[in-house]
């Protein structure tokens, strides 16, 4: 019943028998069999070995099978493998205690979640109970998440065949290099947006809006840094117009961008924090809000009405309070900052010197665009066939890359080494080369 022998045969043909992937078209699917990890490698079964640039899905921060975590895993199974949300359990409240030490001084309670999706799902409730209105705004540019309201706050087009959630509404945010706003050096891109995002209050009415929602740094539609005073000025506006600002840290939290939160590198403190991926490096799925002192005291006598039957799952939990550890005790962050300043970051930018096919190169920590296209001048982003081409001859020399649109995204675990470094840098500049 249970036959452990496997093959990559035997692993794609049950897949493709039974599996229903995300996001895509079933018939032509060939998934990539991996097995094994360690570090920044990945396995099949047949001996394969790639270099993960991609930390999986941009969430393997501390690397595959952290030995402390897998170890803390294993003990907690032993002892107690699930409980329920009501419970008061330790393991649990060491999680918590562990996020919030990292969150600003008025940030004291966390609400657990499965993923990010109903992160972002329970911060907009929070917020629309907190103000007593009904609309988010985000940016066009975002993602936040595969469910009822996350899917529709997100900005790109995976929201529009799910608009179901009422109440959304959308603006541009700042990005330079391609500009909503004629803008042609960073302050003026802040300065531009923000005057946008302001006129966007105005006209939908400041007494409807419950909450603006921003990934601090927004992940998947580039890796966008955002341009000094931006997030400040964010803020601003929702303190003069009285409306929740929820920062989705959830891609670029923990670590990613060489920072514990992206926030903690703005002049920035949000009202609510969504948080998944790096906090546990995707070991046991979990998610989760840091809910400020201000709107968690409004629950102190009046119900919450959210819950989940996993939330603060102890295998989660244990996996939270591990990873947590390991990475201060190991400086798993500060090398994720180091590698970005010192190492990652000058040899991209030394790759866009040689090669005209790069427009831009961006990023911070382990957070990386290197943005391609068909011409420099013009800025026309490189054609879809080509980056499948460039995606496959990544592949090809065992690097596990993401691609997104006209970009790679560089996205190595935290704990990557310099070697590691050198040795896919050295894959880019053959790849790219070959499009010379
Ligand atoms: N928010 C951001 C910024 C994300 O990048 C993602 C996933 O990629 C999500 C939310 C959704 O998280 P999950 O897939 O765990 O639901």
């Amino acid at each position: 019943v249970n036959d452990r022998t496997t093959s990559n045969e035997r692993v794609i043909g049950l897949d493709r028998a039974h599996v229903f992937h995300s996001w895509s078209a079933q018939a032509g699917l060939a998934p990539l069999v991996i097995t094994g990890g360690s570090g920044c490698r990945a396995w099949d079964d047949e001996g394969t070995a790639y270099l993960d640039f991609s930390s999986q899905l941009i969430n393997l921060n501390i690397g595959h099978q952290h030995p402390v975590v897998t170890a803390a895993i294993a003990e907690q199974a032993a002892v107690l493998t699930t409980v329920a949300p009501a419970a008061a359990n330790l393991t649990r409240g060491e999680a918590a205690k562990r996020i919030v030490a990292r969150a600003p001084e008025r940030f004291e309670k966390v609400f657990f979640t499965n993923g990010g999706a109903d992160a972002n799902e329970n911060a907009i409730r929070l917020a629309r109970l907190h103000t007593g209105r009904d609309k988010v705004l985000s940016t066009y540019r975002s993602y936040h998440g595969n469910t009822g309201a996350a899917i529709v706050a997100t900005g790109d087009w995976r929201r529009m065949p799910n608009e179901f959630a009422r109440g959304h509404v959308h603006f541009w945010g700042p990005y330079l290099y391609r500009s909503e706003f004629w803008a042609t050096t960073p302050e003026q891109e802040s300065e531009r947006a923000l005057q946008h995002l302001e006129r966007l209050i105005q006209g939908e009415g400041p007494a409807t809006i419950a909450a603006v929602l921003l990934e601090t740094v927004p992940g998947t539609a580039g890796i966008l840094l955002p341009p000094p005073g931006y997030l400040a000025g964010v803020r601003e506006l929702c303190d003069r117009y009285g409306i929740v600002l929820i920062l989705d840290e959830v891609m670029a939290g923990f670590g990613r961008t060489g920072r514990w939160f992206a926030f903690d590198g703005y002049d920035v403190v949000p009202d609510l924090i969504t948080f998944a991926k790096g906090v546990n490096s995707g070991y046991v799925p979990v998610g989760g809000v840091v809910i400020s002192d201000e709107i968690a005291a409004e629950f102190d006598d009046v119900v919450f009405p959210g819950g989940l039957t996993y939330s603060g799952h102890p295998l989660a939990m244990a996996s939270i309070v591990a990873a947590q550890d390991a990475m201060a005790n190991e400086g798993i962050v500060d090398n994720a900052a180091r590698i970005g300043a010192d190492v990652l970051g000058p040899a991209l930018h030394e790759l866009a010197q040689k090669h005209p096919i790069i427009g831009e190169v961006r990023g911070e920590g382990v957070f990386w665009a290197i943005e391609l296209v068909a011409d420099r001048q013009t800025r026309e982003p490189l054609a879809p066939a080509v980056m499948a081409r460039i995606k496959s001859e990544l592949m090809a020399r065992r690097l596990l890359a993401i691609t997104q649109d006209n970009r790679i995204h560089v996205v190595p675990p935290c704990i990557v080494t310099d070697d590691e470094v050198a040795e896919a840098v050295v894959v880019y500049d053959e790849v790219l080369g070959l499009l010379a």
